[in-house]
């Protein structure tokens, strides 16, 4: 088997999914593929010219790895630039939100994500920017797009708990006109589209900046379809959807049609439809299912923030934060040009802004730590275990402990039951009890 090329990546189970190989091909020889649950890249081996020298998928692979300090300092120079050990490079840290209400009560945290594009828009700074939407009528719920105004922002509002590939998308920004384009994704998308940039100088031409989201790990397509089988939500009636809706942090709201039959006086029956609606708090549905949905590959990022991420957006569920109940969002900004942008969203009343030190920004995210400590370890671990793991520049424990072996054992059984769905029935055992989280 030939494995210099993304074929490497799948091979050994190191895909993320995101598409960017896809992006990356010259001779359309991958076409990204639904398989258990997850996006994943197919080589057509008759087009591929890999055996020629080409290797350009897995140049542009973020699966195996990245060189993470390097990349962040050739792009985040400017004078007053810091480093944290979690956040990586760093210029301000900030809470926010917008200043439009719906927008702040309706997506995934306060709504800045969508709200600054839409002020990049509006006020013509950038020319488009690459979301990803819930879509009801699209088989697998998920699409990704440019959008170029306000109305195809929010149609993207939201975080999207199921995988996302951003396949096609260099594609579509090389062929638009403009050449100011933002990207929004995790940060295994912004990893994979910085290693394109080295590789694909029109594609690197067209960009304006990144915007990461900031990620505890993915989720396989089997979360969502897990969620719906066990609340009797059905795919096909739906209406509307979103993972968090309504406030902080929010609930998981689905609308779907329901037939309704009515005996009338004259003993005819009538049909008529409506909107049933279901609604579940985020950390009711989401948080009990530890790692079932997770991908394996995810138990080797150590990537919590999205370092190379132009400015990131995460939540900030931490006190006296945690007592909002609209929705905040904290903010990492790693270039003057950017910080220079927020500010004049700020001035321009688009959205709110305040300052934050870096440690608080980090004892908001337990997982930013466990990304750099624990999954470090489960690198180690499975590099003694002679099994591929993708490759950082930065420096690995010499050492792991029983506790890792465990851990990891742990999470991987876990895994397990998230893929065959004739297991699931001993998830709803085995989840964790949240019933204590605010
Ligand atoms: C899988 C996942 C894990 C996360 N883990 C954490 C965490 O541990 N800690 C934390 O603080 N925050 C985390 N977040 C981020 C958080 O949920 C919000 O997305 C973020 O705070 C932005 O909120 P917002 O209101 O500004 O975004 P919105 O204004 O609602 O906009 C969200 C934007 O993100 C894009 N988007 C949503 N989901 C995806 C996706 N899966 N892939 C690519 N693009 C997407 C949409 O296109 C949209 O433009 C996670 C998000 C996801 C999707």
């Amino acid at each position: 088997m030939n494995l210099s090329n993304i074929t490497y990546t799948i091979h050994h189970n190191l895909c993320t999914g995101c598409g960017i190989c896809e992006n990356a091909c010259p001779f359309n020889a991958i076409e990204i593929v639904v398989k258990e649950g997850r996006f994943l890249p197919q080589v057509n081996d008759g087009l591929c010219k890999n055996v020629q020298g080409c290797h350009r998928c897995i140049d542009a692979c973020p699966g195996v790895g990245v060189d993470l300090s390097r990349i962040a300092n050739e792009q985040f120079c400017d004078e007053a630039i810091k480093t944290d050990k979690w956040v990586g490079r760093y210029m301000k840290c900030f809470v926010g939100h917008s200043n439009d209400y719906d927008i702040r009560y309706h997506c995934a945290s306060g709504g800045m994500v969508s709200q600054f594009l839409i002020f990049l828009l509006e006020k013509n700074y950038i020319d488009g920017a690459v979301v990803t939407a819930f879509d009801p009528d699209n088989e697998l719920l998920v699409h990704s797009y440019i959008a170029h105004n306000r109305e195809e922002v929010l149609h993207a509002k939201g975080s999207k708990y199921a995988p996302v590939s951003l396949h096609g998308m260099a594609q579509a920004i090389k062929q638009e006109s403009g050449s100011r384009f933002v990207i929004v994704g995790l940060p295994c998308h912004i990893q994979g589209f910085r290693k394109l940039e080295k590789i694909d100088r029109k594609f690197k031409g067209k960009i304006f900046g990144y915007f990461a989201i900031y990620c505890s790990s993915g989720r396989t397509f089997y979360l969502t379809e897990h969620v719906f089988r066990e609340r009797g939500i059905r795919k096909d009636d739906l209406t509307y959807f979103a993972y968090r809706d309504e406030g902080c942090l929010g609930s998981l709201v689905a609308k779907q049609r329901r037939s309704i039959r009515v005996d009338n006086n004259n003993s005819e029956t009538s049909l008529y439809k409506e909107d049933e609606v279901y609604k579940e708090k985020y950390q009711s549905y989401y948080h009990p299912l530890r790692s079932f949905f997770v991908p394996r590959r995810c138990l080797f990022c150590i990537d919590h923030y999205g370092e190379l991420g132009d400015v990131c957006f995460g939540d900030i569920h931490i006190e006296p934060f945690i007592e909002d109940k609209i929705g905040v969002n904290s903010i990492v900004v790693r270039k003057q040009l950017w910080l220079d942008l927020l500010m004049a969203a700020k001035d321009e009343m688009y959205v709110t802004l305040d300052e934050i030190s870096v440690e608080t920004l980090n004892s908001s995210q337990e997982m930013a730590g466990k990304k750099k400590g624990r999954n470090k370890n489960f690198i180690v671990l499975n590099k003694k275990l002679r099994r591929a793991v993708p490759v950082y520049d930065v420096s690995l424990p010499q050492k792991i402990g029983i506790k890792t072996i465990l851990d990891y054992a742990q999470n991987r059984i876990q895994q397990l039951l998230g893929r065959h769905k004739n297991l699931w029935w001993l998830i709803s055992k085995l989840k964790k009890d949240t019933s204590h989280y605010k």
